[in-house]
């Protein structure tokens, strides 16, 4: 059996599957996530390791590939044991700490080391923070690793790192896919905490956005994966090193060698129709939610949708933006909102997709994945809003899936990530856009560019 592990943000997801692709067995293994304070989130790394071993003691694992939650700080001391929690990808305790290493460093130089501005997400505001903030702590590291290469190293004793997920620290040369001695240096961090660097293949494990490409069988110049979930994800691959000068969208070293890849992250897609079921339709399945959308013709006669409910990432960076619905009349019904809404939401991957365009992204083709690509008019209308053919395939564990085929191409099944996807994955449908609504959102696209500096300037 090969065997994919991801180590999520709830739960450690394996999945077994043949040399052909075909999922043998599914195994899941949750644990808590801690809010000590407002806007800080941290976990037991031991937890994950614990649900590691339980998931992988119920699988005959032959060979076993690794994807994980990205950028959270493992810190560790002589011992290899954990010296505190791990801070997680989505603590928001570092602001101070991003503006010191952007004026460090310079924002331009900084981009063209690193493909990114500092997040607050980000590993290295992490490490500065714990040097401020808990210098105990700090003095007694002597190394750190990202969640899911701490559980590699505590379930099979391998200390490594790899390039996709290594790109999330802040610390990653990503152009020449090494540790940047630049920026350790600029930030005064001991470069020898860093574990040693591979390709994906070379040592099976990548960051989930990175696995999850794959698993989807998005591995080189071709079609974008369109991620529909809670948030939301628009990721390209590039055949050479560009970042955009404004780092509106990421760019990271993808999974596959040789080649990077450019990525927007919408923080509230799907969650927005997850959040308006819950102010005005509680009890109601997303299905008949949906189903009463149907009937409005897009555009739902002028009802336009921000979908900025928790601040947005690309493309406008800002943590204070925030939603609304504009241009409501009586006419409007429930309906109205939900169709509103799902345009919204594929407007901001619009949004996502024209930046990866101006650096040369260029799909004919997206790979649409997430609770939400289950709603055959929501697909419709990101296929139109794209104005991309939208395939969908038939694993929906991305990110497990995307590790089993890193696991097999380490372990010589297959010859490289392309022939692992070419072989195993799978294209289960495909949305085509339909005709007459590209023209109404080819507008509605235009007016809803208008929606955000608008609405800057009504902030409470
Ligand atoms: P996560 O990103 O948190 O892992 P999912 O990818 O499963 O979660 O996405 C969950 C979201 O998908 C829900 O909040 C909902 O908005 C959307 N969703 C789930 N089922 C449907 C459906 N049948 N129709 C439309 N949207 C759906």
């Amino acid at each position: 059996m090969i065997v994919g592990l991801d180590v999520g943000t709830t739960a450690v997801k394996a999945i077994a599957i043949d040399d052909a692709g075909e999922v043998l067995t599914r195994e899941e293994e949750s644990y808590p996530l801690s809010t000590p304070q407002p806007g800080w989130a941290e976990q037991d790394p031991d937890d994950w390791v614990r649900a590691a071993e339980k998931a992988l003691s119920r699988l005959d694992a032959t060979t076993v590939g690794f994807s994980g939650q990205m950028h959270g700080l493992v810190s560790l001391g002589a011992d290899d044991q954990p010296l505190r929690p791990a801070i997680l990808w989505n603590d928001q305790r570092t602001a101070a700490e991003c503006a010191e290493i952007e004026q460090r460093i310079g924002l331009p130089r900084l981009i063209e080391l690193t493909g990114n501005r500092a997040l607050t997400g980000f590993t290295a505001p992490k490490l500065l923070w714990l040097r401020t903030h808990e210098p105990d702590v700090y003095a007694r590291i002597r190394s750190v690793l990202l969640p899911k290469d701490y559980v590699r190293l505590k379930v099979f004793g391998e200390r490594a790192i790899d390039v996709a997920d290594a790109s999330g620290t802040l610390l990653f040369d990503v152009e020449h896919r090494r540790w940047s001695d630049e920026v350790v240096a600029a930030l005064e961090l001991p470069g020898e905490w860093l574990p040693p660097v591979y390709e994906s293949p070379e040592i099976a494990g990548a960051g989930d956005q990175a696995a999850a490409a794959l698993g989807v069988g998005v591995t080189g110049p071709g079609p974008v994966s369109v991620v529909l979930g809670t948030s939301g994800v628009v990721f390209g691959t590039l055949s050479e090193y560009r970042a955009d000068p404004e780092a509106r969208v990421h760019v990271f070293c993808h999974a596959v060698p040789a080649t990077w890849h450019a990525m927007g992250v919408m923080l509230s897609a799907a969650g927005s129709l997850q959040w308006l079921r819950d102010a005005v339709a509680p009890g109601v399945s997303f299905d008949e939610l949906v189903a009463e959308a149907e009937g409005w013709p897009p555009g739902a006669e002028g009802l336009l949708f921000a979908p900025y409910l928790a601040g947005e990432r690309t493309p406008h960076a800002d943590p204070d933006a925030r939603g609304a619905f504009v241009g409501l009349s009586v006419r409007h019904d429930r309906g109205a909102l939900v169709r509103a809404v799902l345009e919204g939401v594929a407007y901001g991957l619009r949004d996502s997709l024209e930046l990866l365009r101006d650096l040369g992204v260029q799909p004919e083709l997206g790979r649409l994945s997430g609770g939400g690509a289950r709603s055959a008019l929501w697909r419709t209308i990101v296929a139109s809003v794209l104005a991309l053919p939208l395939e969908t395939t038939a694993v929906e564990e991305g990110s497990a899936y995307g590790a089993a085929l890193l696991a097999g191409t380490r372990s010589g099944v297959f010859t490289d990530p392309a022939d692992a996807a070419a072989r195993c994955v799978r294209v289960r449908g495909r949305t085509n856009p339909d005709p007459g609504w590209v023209a109404a959102y080819t507008e509605g696209y235009a007016r809803f560019r208008r929606l955000y500096p608008a609405l800057s300037t009504l902030r409470a």
